[in-house]
C-alpha cells in the first residue's frame, strides 16, 4: 500500500484550494483501512477521509493527519436483488448507473450530487425530496477500536448531519433500493440535471451549498442575495453571480478567500435579517 508524506489535497477538492496532508494513503480493502487506523493511533496521529472533495475547504497550510482516500475493494459496487453494496469510496454516479442498470430506482437525487458514499453518509447528502437516510440499509464503519455496522438511527442521521467523527471511516454502505424501469430513471436523471443546470453555476469550481438553508422563508441563497452578495468577491474567490449559496473559485482562490466570504456573508445574514448562517461545508485542518 502507497503511503506519502505532504501530498497537496487542492487537487482533491473540487474547489482546488487547501495545503498538504502530513501523511496521505489510498487504500484498498477493509484490512488496510484498519491497519492505516492502527498505525495512526499507535503515533497518534489524526486520521481524515477525504471522497470527490465535493463538500470539503482544506486549510491553506494543510493538514496534520493521515488524509484516507478509499479505493479499490472500498469503492467497488455490486448488486445483490434489491440491495445494493458500495464501498465508501464509489463516487455516486458509478453506484447510480449501476442501480439503473440493475433497474433498481430510489438513488436517482443523488445525480447531481458529486460525491462519494463515504460522503453521502456524512452529511446525510440529498436533494429533490429525498436524501441518503431515506435508502441506507446499514452502513459499515471503521475505527481503530474495530469495525462494525451501524443503522441509519445509529448515525444519527438528519439534515445534512450526521453523528460521524473524523477517526469514522465509511468503508461499505447497503442501500435498499426497488424495481424501476431503467429508462424511467434516465428520464428523471436527465429532468433533474437539466433544473441543476439552470439554476447553479455547475460548470464553475464550487464546493456546493455553503450554507444549510435556515429556519426562515428564505433559502440561504435567496438571503445572500437579497443582501446583494452576488458577484462579491473577496481574493480568487467569488459568490457565485448564478446562485449566492455558491462560492466559485474565480482563479487563484485560496481557502482563506473562501472562508472570508464566508464570514462576511454570516455577518450581513445576521445584520438583515438576524439569521445564524450555519455553514453545510466541511472544514479541514486549522484555517
Ligand atoms: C456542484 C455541486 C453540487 C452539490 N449539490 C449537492 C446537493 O444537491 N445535495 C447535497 O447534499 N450535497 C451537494 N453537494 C455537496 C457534496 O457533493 C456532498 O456533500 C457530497 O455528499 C460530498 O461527498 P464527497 O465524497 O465529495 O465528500 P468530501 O467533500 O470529500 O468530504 C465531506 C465530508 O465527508 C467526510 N468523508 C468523506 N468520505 C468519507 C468516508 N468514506 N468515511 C468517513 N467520512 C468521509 C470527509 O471527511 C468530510 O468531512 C454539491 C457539491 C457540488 C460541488
Amino acid at each position: 500500500m502507497n503511503v506519502e508524506e505532504r501530498v497537496e489535497l487542492a487537487r482533491y477538492t473540487t474547489l482546488g484550494t487547501g495545503g498538504p496532508a502530513s501523511v496521505f494513503a489510498r487504500p484498498r480493502t477493509i484490512g488496510e483501512v484498519e491497519e492505516l487506523l492502527r498505525l495512526a493511533a499507535e503515533r497518534g496521529l489524526d486520521v481524515a477521509t477525504v471522497g470527490l472533495g465535493s463538500n470539503l475547504l482544506v486549510a491553506d497550510r494543510g493538514v496534520d493527519a493521515l488524509v484516507l482516500k478509499l479505493d479499490g475493494a472500498v469503492a467497488a459496487v455490486t448488486v445483490d436483488g434489491e440491495l445494493l453494496r458500495a464501498g465508501g469510496g464509489a463516487a455516486n454516479a458509478v453506484v447510480l448507473h449501476r442501480a439503473r442498470d440493475a433497474g433498481l430506482g430510489g438513488f436517482e437525487f443523488a445525480c447531481a450530487i458529486p460525491g462519494t458514499i463515504g460522503g453521502g453518509v456524512w452529511m446525510n447528502g440529498g436533494a429533490y425530496g429525498s436524501d441518503f437516510e431515506s435508502v441506507l440499509e446499514r452502513v459499515l464503519v471503521a475505527t481503530a477500536e474495530g469495525t462494525g455496522w451501524l443503522t441509519p438511527a445509529e448515525l444519527g442521521l438528519s439534515y445534512r448531519h450526521s453523528n460521524l467523527r473524523h477517526g469514522q471511516v465509511v468503508v461499505e454502505a447497503e442501500l435498499r433500493l426497488r424495481p424501476r424501469d431503467p429508462v424511467a430513471i434516465k428520464e428523471d436523471v436527465r429532468d433533474l440535471n437539466a433544473r441543476r443546470k439552470a439554476a447553479q453555476p455547475t460548470n464553475r469550481r464550487t464546493f456546493g451549498s455553503v450554507f444549510k438553508n435556515p429556519e426562515h422563508e428564505l433559502t440561504a441563497g435567496r438571503m445572500l442575495e437579497a443582501c446583494g452578495l452576488k458577484g462579491h468577491r473577496i481574493g480568487g474567490a467569488q459568490i457565485s453571480p448564478k446562485h449566492a449559496n455558491f462560492i466559485e473559485n474565480a482563479g487563484g482562490a485560496r481557502t482563506a478567500d473562501a472562508l472570508a466570504l464566508m464570514r462576511e456573508a454570516t455577518r450581513r445574514a445576521h445584520e438583515q435579517y438576524g439569521v445564524e448562517l450555519r455553514h453545510e461545508v466541511e472544514l479541514l485542518g486549522e484555517p
